[in-house]
């Protein structure tokens, strides 16, 4: 579900016309749905209720202070991997209590200030780390009454269908430890007394399109957990991960309901507080990124639509191969898509590659698509662009980066201006 719809072959961000905003801010441009994220958080909030649920938004997904502070104000805790990320959430004023910190290689700085921050939970993911976090708890906890809460993050070693680098619960991926080497950590370092050892974190990877991993996780790890019991620990929380699906396509990821319907029974009455770590699910349809093009032009074989959002502005599509659905945001009532597909072909349009300004080969949007035809000056909207959009932009050759504009209702708003010239040059000596 998101707020971005065609009204008389005009694209509307909930009640503005996106080319209003293009006329005003300029492109390229990432617009937010603000009723967007809050109705993606509210239905997960909504399918959780059975259980101690605390949803912790991921924010390397989108991590405007912004847009933290509307999540954290309708709820949200979160997950950060980096100091940067707490920074992010503490200028967000969120909640310190329900962040959890994850990340194969969480540096000494970077875990005391966590600590000083006081945050919910570290993720840890190897033994050293572990201790690394012990002997920095012990010198820089806030008080010595309150106790550091880790959880082990744990490797299912199960099959998540993705792109190769989207992987994350398999056996040989960095992240993690296997579950036989997760009871012995516990018997290592379970009773430990400066860190509490209390929750077992999954995460499976990112881009799957069922329920089934989670099931399958879930099933592998409650046997672990029952272990670990009887041997006196006291696990109090399952934390699920990320990964949930995001609409890229239209409905062809399992809703927070449907996911809700396979994990909350298998939770059901095993005494479990579940956090769950969602990203792209929340946010992915919250964004379009808004783009003008520049020059259409005919190759040997091909025709190519130049626009001015590059690879800097988003990656996805050159480093995971990621489909974007890209439409004019202005079209011939004929054209309006009925559906965001990969296979949507409309009469009367052209296949064309939409690539970007970047002196690069590996700079293109999409390649092969079926678009109604365009021309220099029209604007395109890069649809679900909300999810690793703008947090991995850069500024390659160059490019400032693009502005973020909040959109509620019939309002709108810059949530962070666009880059200048002398932005790029600035910490340069
Ligand atoms: C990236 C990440 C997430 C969020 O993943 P999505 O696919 O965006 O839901 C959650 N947890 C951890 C540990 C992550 O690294």
């Amino acid at each position: 579900m998101d707020l971005f719809r065609y009204k008389g072959g005009r694209l509307f961000a909930e009640d503005v016309d996106v080319e209003r905003i293009a006329a005003q801010v300029g492109t390229p441009a990432y617009l937010y749905s603000q009723g967007t994220f809050i109705d993606h958080l509210g239905k997960m909030q909504e399918a959780y209720r059975e259980l101690d649920t605390t949803i912790c938004f991921s924010v390397k997904a989108c991590g405007n202070i912004h847009i933290l502070k509307l999540m954290a104000r309708h709820g949200s805790g979160f997950d950060i991997v980096s100091g940067g990320e707490l920074y992010r959430v503490q200028q967000a004023g969120a909640d310190l209590s329900k962040v959890v910190y994850a990340g194969v290689g969480k540096t000494d700085e970077e875990i005391v200030s966590a600590l000083q921050a006081g945050i919910g939970c570290f993720n840890i993911e190897s033994e050293q780390e572990l201790e690394n976090l012990s002997r920095l708890a012990q010198q820089h906890a806030r008080s010595s009454d309150a106790k550091i809460n880790a959880a082990l993050r744990v490797n299912p070693d199960i099959e998540y269908q993705t792109h190769a680098y989207l992987t994350t619960g398999k056996k040989d991926t960095k992240f993690g430890v296997d579950i036989e080497r997760a009871v012995a950590v516990f018997e290592k370092y379970g009773k430990s007394w400066s860190v509490r050892l209390s929750t077992i974190h999954v995460h499976l990877g990112t881009g799957g399109k069922t329920i089934d991993p989670y099931v399958e996780a879930v099933k592998k790890i409650l046997p672990l957990i029952d272990r670990l019991r009887q041997k006196g620990h006291a696990i109090e929380a399952l934390d699920l991960g990320g990964g949930y699906g995001a609409d890229y396509e239209t409905e062809t990821v399992p809703s927070a309901e449907e996911y809700a319907a396979g994990i909350v029974p298998l939770l059901k009455g095993k005494n479990l507080r579940l956090i769950l770590e969602p990203g792209k699910s929340i946010c992915a349809n919250a964004a379009i990124l808004l783009t003008r093009v520049l020059y259409t032009k005919m190759g040997a074989s091909k025709r190519f639509v130049i626009v001015d959002a590059g690879m800097n502005d988003l990656i996805r599509p050159s480093l995971y191969g990621a489909f974007h659905f890209i439409w004019p945001t202005q079209t011939e009532p004929q054209f309006v898509p009925t559906v965001r597909s990969q296979d949507l072909r409309v009469e009367g349009s052209e296949t064309v590659d939409i690539v970007g300004p970047i002196c690069e080969g590996a700079d293109f949007l999409a390649k092969d698509r079926s678009i109604p035809p365009v021309q220099r000056g029209d604007l395109m909207a890069v649809f679900t662009a909300g999810a690793y959009g703008f947090t991995m932009a850069s500024n390659y050759n160059a490019r400032p980066r693009a502005p973020e504009i909040l959109v509620d209702g019939s309002q709108f708003e810059i949530i962070r201006r666009r880059e200048t010239y002398e932005d790029l040059v600035a910490p340069e000596r």
